[in-house]
């Protein structure tokens, strides 16, 4: 096991800057997401670690190590694809052990010098990847005659089986079907659990980073936004990109302005008023632009209150309705555990607690704090 760190790392393709002086240090057995859009250079960010690109400018390092010369097979990292990339003519345990054929271990210790392991070590390599990945009752199959998340696990076990300092995964379960993708994550954290591997892990699907992250990194056309636990960056995103990426539907933002008016601050957005985030360092001041965030989670339609939303249409699904709607211009979401007695046409009033209101400066996009 090792931590992972990029110091002010920045790679280039040509004049494109596919990851932006990232900064970034992943614990030894930590599992990180890198989390963001298409594009976003997180794959790329896992190629380096991988060795598979080479860095423009900055210092990687795995455990104390720099290794931006380093040789990708001497990293002692192990990735796993979307793809499988399995041998399909080879059985389960072949594949599983095909690792162990084309590289040296440290097998007698770290200060002895790595050595081709016997046929009995990889045997036990094999069947100790086997029985953690539940694949000990196909070991003589071939990869055709397997079920998708067979074969992922497969995929799996031969990253195990060199036990790595750190497993890459690069969106690993995007050719699974939504069922299987759900189980699968709940066996990735186990098997995370059970290994304590560091493992960094890329998707651009903000479930699997919520749902399986110990942290997420965030990126962005290249740069990171935020770092921090799942509900780090769900509670108190760092900034409107944050805010609008994670959550499903994601936090309504309204442009609006400050009132000091009464004595006490809130923001207008037409004839609505929301209150502002209790605590805040940064003074408002009259007539100041804001954008004020509330999660659709946040709006409270059985009390009434001081927002009036503009119903277009209810999505019923069973157990939440989703509101949808708007606020002056701009459309808001309200979600709404049970039944909505609401139809599109009516207008409701909704209150939303000061501590769920999130405000960013229009300018810079950043948090307001
Ligand atoms: P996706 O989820 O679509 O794989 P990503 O976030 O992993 O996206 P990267 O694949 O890391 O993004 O790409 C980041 C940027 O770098 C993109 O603009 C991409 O076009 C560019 N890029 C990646 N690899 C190369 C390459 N070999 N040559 C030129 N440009 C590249």
């Amino acid at each position: 096991m090792a931590s992972v760190t990029f110091e002010s790392v920045t790679k280039r393709f040509d004049d494109v800057v596919a990851v932006d002086a990232l900064d970034l240090a992943v614990d030894d057995g930590e599992f990180m997401v890198l989390l963001g859009p298409s594009g976003c250079g997180k794959t790329t960010a896992l190629r380096m670690i991988a060795g598979l690109e080479d860095i423009t400018d900055g210092k990687l390092l795995i455990g104390d190590q720099v290794v931006n010369d380093v040789d990708p097979a001497r990293r002692d990292v192990s990735m796993v694809f979307q793809s499988y990339a399995l041998y399909p003519h080879m059985t389960v345990q072949r594949n599983i052990e095909s690792p162990l054929l084309v590289r040296r271990y440290h097998a007698d210790g770290p200060d002895r010098p790595a050595r081709k392991l016997t046929r009995s070590e990889r045997d036990e390599r094999v069947n100790e990847a086997a029985r953690v990945l539940g694949l000990e009752g196909f070991l003589k199959r071939k990869p055709a005659a397997l079920s998708g998340g067979q074969r992922q696990r497969v995929a799996l076990a031969r990253a195990f089986v060199g036990r790595p300092q750190a497993f890459l995964m690069d969106e690993p379960l995007s050719n699974l079907d939504a069922k299987l993708r759900a189980q699968t994550r709940l066996e990735l954290v186990d098997l995370h659990r059970r290994v304590e591997t560091t493992v960094v892990y890329v998707t651009h699907d903000q479930v699997e980073a919520m749902t399986m992250a110990q942290r997420i990194a965030i990126l962005s056309a290249g740069r990171l936004q935020q770092v921090g636990t799942p509900q780090e960056v769900y509670g108190a995103p760092a900034n409107l990109f944050v805010a609008q990426f994670i959550g499903t539907p994601p936090m309504n933002t309204l442009a609006g302005t400050v009132t000091t008016s009464d004595g006490s601050a809130a923001v207008e957005v037409g004839e609505s008023r929301f209150p502002v985030p209790p605590d805040l360092k940064t003074p408002l001041e009259e007539g100041q632009p804001v954008i004020v965030g509330a999660r659709p989670e946040h709006l409270d339609v059985s009390a009434g209150g001081s927002i009036a939303h503009q119903v277009r249409a209810v999505e019923w699904l069973g157990h939440e309705c989703l509101v949808f709607g708007a606020v002056g211009p701009s459309p808001v979401v309200v979600r709404q555990v049970g039944m909505s007695p609401h139809e599109a046409g009516g207008t409701i009033r909704l209150a939303v607690d000061p501590a769920n209101v999130h405000l960013f400066d229009p300018g810079t996009t950043e948090r307001i704090t």
